[in-house]
């Protein structure tokens, strides 16, 4: 029986300190170690400290400690994570390894350097604890000639990628030692406990990921002057109608830094025998130059482009002036834009005659060559190099699944015609009479990785309309599909929720609510409330908030469970909807919030209310408790318009219930939360409908009115912010009425719809809205 509790995280870098604070976002606990200095530096001189002082041994995790700290860097996701992790050096701490159940070694890419530490820690280790490396690219084979017998049985490289919260993608790589007991083990937890993609690599230089990765970029670099294309130009085309981030190429490298991409180019280029692929990871001389002269992309904002106020420039690399950017325009990309299907834009693109085409046919002909060519080089799995490259690049499909959009038999012909020589998987896929590297996937019910999409395209659909589906799941659990415009909710989608619920409560155990988009659901349907406002039809946008609440609320009292799947973006209705589940089961990067007050408006469709009881819910029957600092805590987070930074910090703000659980691999969300459902279904909340909520009334009203009018007063909101937050104030305390009063749902939500439909005649929300549909920003005013 394997297990992980604790892991010890060597090096507290870039990336150790990333992997350290994910491995407490996923509740282990953790010891950070890196080197002790050798040399005080100026602050530690001026404080009198010497080499052996606590504070200046610890210099390197403590830094690590503050940059996870800081809310910007994102690493966490909560504050609280970082109680779970121990900061220490490698000179006084390492008995603190005897405890841990897996080390992780992150330090600098040298492999004298990692092998020396290996000799040194490797006493300290339990005799079952596990080792692995982060190393880009160092042969795990001869890294773990360092270790002693038995921890070569344990050892291989975790390859995780920066920011190693955020990217999904964990090459794992065992040496010729790794017992694949261990690596299914690890497999499982790293995928289960640490919400991984992972795949497993061979121990080659760059694994998958990389070497693809970057042998495609310089493809791309390289091939622009072929095809005489500016920057601005290759990155239109080689975005998301290519199925690659919408950055395109250039502005990408921008992004990533061009030093790091030259770094791993240089790497691989020196480890590699190929010729051909040498030449293409020799990047061209003025991208050399650029890192020279610290033209390093967005970190010292100066790149292949370059922001001069609202303007951007672009780089001229025979000068290193920057020019204007030139609007692109290509008849085939329009085309291509219109296609509703990445395989129609590809059929359009990499099959043009024009230029683009010509463009595009060369760089993807190419890549899917040489990816082709690698097998079964790097890895024996078509589907781990696609997963790769989609979870580590964020391609939108891997490379073999992109042959078989563009048609594998047509574009083989195409390139044999062309002289090329087709590798042979390619050969053997053609000759056994296959059209297709995958098979037409069937969906499995049974299988723990479930998508939304899978579901609306081949499941079972029990009732539909064009905004959402109800799928049979089995198991008598029936999954709710949003498919609206923007994931947003619109009147169909309110329509088919009532008929939905009908349906699962005669003819079902219970319903999950997902979504097929990027975001779980992005909010109301704006351009309506716009437009009804405009036209002063008062009555159209009361009863369309009428509706939502009621919406909402045959969520809440199903005689059903059902159960929210929220993932990414979840704002507005979208929040409001969660909320009104029986229960969450979100995937752990979750942006949940009430932001309605960035278009003018307030949470009307029951959010304001369900904060509220959210916040007392246990201690509703208590006379005796102070409101003042619940409400004040709901005031804030509404009147900010407070977006969770995950799903933990989503149970901090209170939108989030402490009984609502988390998913940390979202493809195991919808399969988990069906199991939520039976299980709720088994065992039933008492949910009772009449049970009454305590408001702060006048009293408390008075206390934020004056509250808001100090704000007002010292100028940190506007004096529409401030009329804004006293509906939002009136509402939350409810309304006129004594202090402490016992109130009905509904009584609250009509106190939110009045406050709404009135904020919507007022001309400053209706900029507010106009300016959000226009920019997609808030707009202060
Ligand atoms: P980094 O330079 O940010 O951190 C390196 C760490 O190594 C520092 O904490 C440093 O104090 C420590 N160190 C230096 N000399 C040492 C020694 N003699 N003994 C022990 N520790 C020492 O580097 P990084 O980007 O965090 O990279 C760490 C590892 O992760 C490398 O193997 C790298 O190839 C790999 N990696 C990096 C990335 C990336 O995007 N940066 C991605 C994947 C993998």
């Amino acid at each position: 029986m394997y297990y992980i509790r604790k892991v010890a995280v060597l090096g507290s870098g870039l990336m150790g300190a990333g992997i350290a604070a994910h491995l407490a976002n996923c509740g282990l606990e953790v010891i950070l170690l890196d080197i002790a200095p050798k040399e005080l530096n100026e602050d530690e001189k001026k404080k009198g400290l010497t080499l052996n002082h606590k504070e200046v041994k610890n210099r390197l995790v403590l830094n690590a400690r503050e940059r996870m700290k800081d809310k910007k860097s994102m690493l966490l996701y909560t504050g609280e994570n970082i109680d779970l992790i121990k900061f220490g050096n490698l000179e006084d701490d390492l008995e603190l390894l005897r405890e841990v159940d897996w080390v992780i070694e992150a330090v600098v890419e040298n492999e004298k350097i990692k092998k020396e530490l290996y000799e040194k820690i490797q006493m300290y280790l339990k005799e079952d604890a596990f080792i692995s490396t982060n190393t880009s690219g160092i042969s795990v084979n001869s890294l773990s000639e360092a270790l002693n017998k038995e921890l070569k049985d344990r050892f291989f490289v975790t390859h995780f990628f920066n920011p190693p919260r955020h990217m999904k993608l964990l090459e794992i790589i065992p040496s010729n030692h790794t017992k694949p007991e261990i690596l299914e083990y690890m497999t499982l937890f790293c995928e289960n406990k640490l919400g991984k993609g992972v795949v497993i690599a061979k121990d080659t230089p760059g694994f998958i990921a990389n070497r693809i990765g970057i042998y495609s970029l310089g493809l791309i670099i390289h091939k622009i002057y072929q095809h005489n294309l500016t920057f601005e130009e290759a990155d239109a085309l080689t975005g998301t109608e290519i199925g690659r981030p919408k950055t395109g190429t250039f502005r990408l490298l921008d992004m990533i830094g061009n030093d790091t991409a030259l770094f791993v180019a240089e790497y691989l280029k020196e480890n590699i025998k190929e010729l051909k692929e040498k030449e293409i990871l020799n990047f061209p001389s003025y991208i050399k130059e650029m890192v020279n002269k610290g033209y390093l992309g967005d970190k010292t904002k100066l790149g292949f482009y370059k922001k001069e106020g609202k303007d951007i420039l672009v780089l001229e690399p025979e000068t290193f002036n920057y020019r204007p950017k030139k609007k692109v325009e290509f008849i085939e990309l329009e085309e291509a834009k219109k296609a509703k299907t990445l395989k129609e834009k590809l059929q359009t693109l990499v099959y043009g005659e024009g230029k683009p085409g010509n463009f595009l046919w060369d760089v993807i002909k190419n890549t899917l060559l040489f990816t082709a060519g690698l097998v079964p080089e790097i890895s024996d799995s078509i589907k781990d190099i696609d997963n790769a490259m989609k979870w580590g690049f964020n391609w939108e499909v891997g490379p073999f699944e992109l042959w078989d959009l563009i048609g594998v038999r047509k574009s083989t012909e195409k390139m044999k015609m062309e002289g090329e020589t087709i590798p042979p998987i390619v050969n053997e896929l053609l000759n056994s009479g296959k059209e297709q590297f995958y098979s037409d996937k069937k969906l499995d019910l049974n299988s723990k990785n479930i998508s939304a999409n899978s579901l609306k395209e081949q499941g079972k659909v029990i009732i539909n309309n064009d905004h959402a589906s109800l799928i049979d799941m089995g198991d008598n659990v029936a999954c709710f599909v949003l498919h609206s415009p923007n994931s947003s909710v619109t009147g169909e989608v309110v329509e088919f929720t009532h008929k939905a619920i009908s349906e699962v409560e005669k003819n079902y155990k219970g319903m999950i609510i997902s979504s097929i988009g990027k975001n779980f659901c992005v909010g109301a349907n704006l351009p309506f409330i716009l437009n009804s406002a405009r036209e002063k039809k008062w009555d159209t946008i009361d009863e369309l908030v009428s509706d939502f609440q009621n919406m909402n609320m045959a969520i809440k009292y199903s005689s059903k469970p059902i159960v929210a799947a929220p993932y990414g973006m979840a704002l507005g209705a979208g929040a409001e909807i969660t909320m009104h589940c029986s229960q969450a089961r979100s995937f752990a990067e979750l942006y949940i919030g009430l932001v309605e007050v960035g278009v003018g408006l307030l949470p009307g469709g029951g959010g304001t209310k369900e904060l509220l009881i959210k916040s007392q819910e246990n201690i509703n029957d208590n006379k005796n408790i102070d409101l003042t600092p619940l409400v004040l805590k709901n005031f804030e987070t509404i009147t900010t318009g407070k977006v969770s930074k995950s799903e933990p910090d989503a149970k901090k703000i209170g939108y989030l219930r402490s009984m609502d659980k988390i998913i940390m691999n979202k493809d195991r969300q919808l399969f988990t939360a069906k199991n939520d459902v039976l299980h709720l279904f088994e065992n039933p909340k008492n949910n009772n409908r009449n049970k009454k909520i305590r408001v702060g009334g006048e009293g408390l009203y008075a206390l934020l009115k004056y509250s808001t009018y100090q704000m007002y007063k010292g100028g940190f909101i506007t004096e529409y912010e401030h009329y804004l937050a006293n509906k939002i104030g009136y509402v939350l305390c409810g309304g006129n009425i004594p202090n402490n009063s016992m109130v009905d749902e509904q009584y609250l939500l009509d106190l939110e719809r009045e406050a709404f439909v009135s904020l919507c005649g007022e001309q400053k929300t209706q900029e507010r809205i106009e300016h959000m549909l226009k920019t997609g920003r808030p707009l202060r005013n």
